[in-house]
């Protein structure tokens, strides 16, 4: 995402740039970690002295509304906030908590097809447990993982 342009982004999206809203969009898109609003606020609270935990929710809140971001509920209580807009899977490792996307785009096509006569949907979300590759790895060396 070297080439990644959080104003085109925004305009595109009828948003009107503010240094606030650039940052955020941009932190979100160059941490493809997921990030909740708490996350987002300690990264840059220090950089923009005017930032609220209120601004950055409610930003995080407009993006998804216009298109500009998405929001990701895999726990209960836990909104995470995804740049990549377009169709994908997540995968979280049950060992270091990380969250992964996958682009399984077919997959997420072929389910919505599977729905009963007259039902339609909104939104799609794909989620898978397990442990990554780097746990896998590591695993093998320590056993402690739930
Ligand atoms: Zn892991
Ligand atoms: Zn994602």
């Amino acid at each position: 995402m070297t080439d990644y342009n959080p104003d085109s982004v925004l305009i595109e999206h009828g948003i009107r740039p503010s240094r606030q809203r650039r940052a955020i969009l941009k932190f979100i898109a160059e941490h493809p970690t997921h990030p909740t609003a708490e996350d987002v606020y300690q990264a840059l609270y220090k950089k923009i002295k005017t930032l609220s935990r209120t601004t950055v929710y409610n930003t995080l809140r407009l993006f998804c509304s216009r298109g500009a971001a998405q929001m990701v509920t895999l726990e209960e209580n836990e909104m995470r906030f995804d740049a990549t807009t377009c169709p994908h899977g997540h995968f979280k490792c049950s060992c270091c908590g990380k969250i992964f996307d996958f682009f399984c785009d077919k997959t997420l096509a072929a389910a919505s097809m599977q729905l009963p006569e007259g039902f339609s949907t909104n939104e799609t979300q794909l989620y898978l447990r397990g442990v990554c590759k780097e746990c896998n790895e590591q695993q093998s060396a320590v056993a402690d993982c739930a």
